[in-house]
């Protein structure tokens, strides 16, 4: 009974949270669409105290900032209770709370009292159980900040309240940045027609790259079905429930068949609007409590509680079924088929993970035969046989060190000259032949090897940059680490292991990808600065493939930004790629990071990239990556 007790309050509680997620993310997504399209610094202030008001529930909201002169500060804006007393009103920044944030860049809310020393926690435990207050920080200026006094059910603001109104304040900082600047020429007659314009670009293209409110987002901007990450919490509430009443769950795995050749033809747009209207289509066979989400691409994913198997076979039908008749995209009538996967909780897996892998096998079963419809069945799933057999070669292959390097140059848009490295792994296996990094990469990382292979590969690419250091110029080479391993608990030790020299860490950069950025904030932040204090340089890999954030990258100590070879290869033939590539280099450059770009095969890529003032480029028209003596040739040659 104790447990059924505890599982359906799980279930309430688990509900509820989400509720509330999806209404603040539609607070959050409503503000910045607005704060966007706005240079009006008042109306900004306004909508920007109005809905944090709002987020956090708070009785009065102010926004206190710095003022010219750096010794005062005024409340600009604000809302609720009292503000026509208090918006106007100037102080001197040493007074109170805004002082202290000011100083210590930190925010304020009561959790603080236990990083304060005694005497400063008496000075404050008056103020700080009903206020809270975090810093506004621009691109090129601390603005003030943001702050709302006591919660309307009188209660302390809480952590969550804390990260709710950083995340808020970190984007909104750019757009009161903006409005200020605007308004500032404004006063001094300087604006002219043309500046401001750019401006009002900068501005969306900022809040449009902040790619943090998709992550946190529940919802799919295509379709609007539920993501991937709504898709996980409603799986686990419906087996948490499963569990308890002793019922199955059906899990359907869609995968609408050769969408990459429609997506070629039609283009994305059109792409798009059909994915959109297959979801429509699909959404019409859903019921009550079943969950229809997309997991990205042309997947997506039917939870369907309280079915058995015959049930979930027989609503497989019905999907396939329901793509019959022919869509109309762009005036062209078109006509979809779908291979489904199937698998039932708890037969084919009882946890999330394992469900979601049995009927993606499922699915490549299905697709590889004429049946759209496939059920997991484990003795069909050779795969996991021969993936043991790799596992077991990948292993050999570390402690034999069959593992090697490659090397690819990157070289500078303007002058040509080599600037540095790219370290890639290569295997080369007797009885498989050459197994790319890709695959061998994975299998590292799901079998807890990757951390061993990464410091193999540190290791042997300073060794080389150290040659090359005495040889020729200094030059740095590019390690991808993955993110796994730089989490690692013990990846500082092991690092200081690695770089014992000083001037080690400056032959090295680290290449880590966008999604390390969902990491905790906190952490992440330690150990990058860590890393930097080495010498070492971090750049971002496969920008744009990822969840990157702007308002998080710009507070960490990156420097380079390697946008991803997608965007290059279209770039000549696709004006949206174009956009995209410009705009990064833009944002990269504003936040005072270098901008390399990838994949580079052809001399028009090369031009257009030099136009638009790309940095640095690496690619197959410069060179492959090569073993270390023809890459030492290719740099004698040059
Ligand atoms: P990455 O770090 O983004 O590396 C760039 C990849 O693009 C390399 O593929 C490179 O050979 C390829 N490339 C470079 N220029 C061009 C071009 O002009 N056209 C085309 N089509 N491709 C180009 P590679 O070596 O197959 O590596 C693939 C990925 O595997 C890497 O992507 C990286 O994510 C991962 N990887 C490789 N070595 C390591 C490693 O030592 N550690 C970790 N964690 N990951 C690695
Ligand atoms: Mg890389
Ligand atoms: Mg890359």
């Amino acid at each position: 009974m104790e447990v059924d007790k505890n599982n359906s309050s799980n279930i309430i509680d688990l509900s509820r949270s989400l509720q509330q997620k999806e209404t603040e993310i539609e607070l959050l997504q409503q503000t910045f669409t607005e704060v966007g399209s706005e240079l009006d610094l008042e109306k900004i202030f306004q909508i920007v105290s109005e809905r944090a008001l709002e987020l956090i529930d708070a009785e009065t909201l102010l926004i206190p900032l710095l003022d010219k002169n750096c010794v005062t500060y005024t409340y600009r804006g604000g809302a609720g209770k009292n503000i026509s007393e208090i918006v106007g009103e100037s102080l001197p920044i040493e007074l109170g709370v805004c002082g202290w944030v000011w100083k210590h860049k930190k925010p304020w809310w009561h959790g603080m009292l236990d990083e304060l020393s005694e005497e400063e926690k008496n000075r404050w435990e008056q103020e700080i159980g009903n206020m809270i207050l975090v810093p506004l920080q621009g691109k090129r200026h601390f603005l003030g900040g943001i702050s709302g006094i006591n919660k309307n059910d009188g209660t302390s603001f809480t952590k969550k309240d804390l990260n709710l109104l950083q995340l808020f304040a970190s984007i909104v900082s750019i757009a009161i940045e903006n409005a200020m600047a605007v308004k500032d020429m404004e006063d001094s007659h300087e604006l002219n027609e043309n500046y401001r314009y750019k401006l009002e670009n900068l501005n969306k293209q900022l809040i449009e790259s902040s790619k943090e409110l998709e992550y946190l987002s529940l919802y799919d901007s295509v379709t609007a079905l539920p993501n991937r990450s709504l898709f996980y919490d409603r799986l686990s509430r419906d087996i948490i429930e499963a569990e308890n009443n002793n019922s199955t769950i059906g899990v359907l795995l869609i995968d609408i068949d050769s969408f990459k050749d429609i997506n070629d033809t039609l283009g994305h747009d059109h792409g798009d609007s059909l994915l959109n209207k297959i979801a429509h289509r699909f959404g019409e066979e859903i019921k009550n409590n079943e969950t229809l989400a997309r997991l990205g691409g042309d997947e997506f994913i039917v939870v369907l509680p309280d079915q058995d198997q015959r049930q979930v076979i027989k609503r497989a039908e019905s999907f396939i079924n329901c793509l019959k008749d022919s869509f109309t995209v762009d005036q062209n009538s078109i006509v979809v088929s779908a291979s489904v996967g199937v698998a039932v909780y708890p037969e084919h897996g009882n946890s999330i993970s394992n469900l979601l892998s049995h009927a993606d096998f499922a699915m490549y079963e299905a697709k590889n035969s004429s049946i759209k419809i496939c059920v997991y069945d484990p003795e069909n799933d050779h795969l996991a046989q021969g993936h043991l057999a790799m596992v077991a070669d990948v292993r050999k292959a570390l402690d034999e060190k069959q593992f090697e390097l490659h090397y690819q140059p990157k070289i500078s848009a303007e002058s040509g000259q080599i600037v540095s490295a790219e370290a890639l792994g290569r295997w080369y296996c007797k009885d498989r032949g050459n197994v790319p990094p890709n695959i061998f990469i994975r299998v590292l990382e799901q079998n807890g090897l990757i951390d061993e292979y990464t410091y193999w590969a540190i290791e042997t690419a300073l060794a080389q940059a150290k040659v090359w250091k005495s040889g020729y110029s200094i030059m740095r080479v590019a390690v991808n680490v993955s993110p796994q391993t730089l989490m690692h608990p013990e990846f500082k030790e092991n690092i200081d292991r690695i770089i014992k020299d000083e001037s080690d860490g400056d032959l090295l950069t680290f290449e880590i990808t966008e999604n390390l950025f969902l990491s905790e904030f906190d952490r992440l932040a330690e150990v990058l600065e860590h890393i930097c204090s080495l010498g070492v340089e971090l750049s971002i890999d496969d920008y744009g493939t990822g969840y990157s954030s702007l308002s998080r990258l710009r507070r960490l100590p990156v420097s380079e930004l390697k946008i991803d070879q997608t965007f290059i290869k279209d770039m000549v033939e696709n004006k949206d790629d174009e956009a995209v590539v410009h705009s990064t280099i833009e944002l990269a450059h504003n936040l005072g990071l270098t901008v390399v770009a990838e994949g580079v095969e052809n001399t028009s890529a090369l031009n257009l990239l030099t136009k638009l003032g790309c940095d640095t480029i690496q690619g197959f028209l410069i060179s492959r990556p090569l073993p270390v003596e023809k890459f030492n040739r290719f740099v004698e040659e040059k």
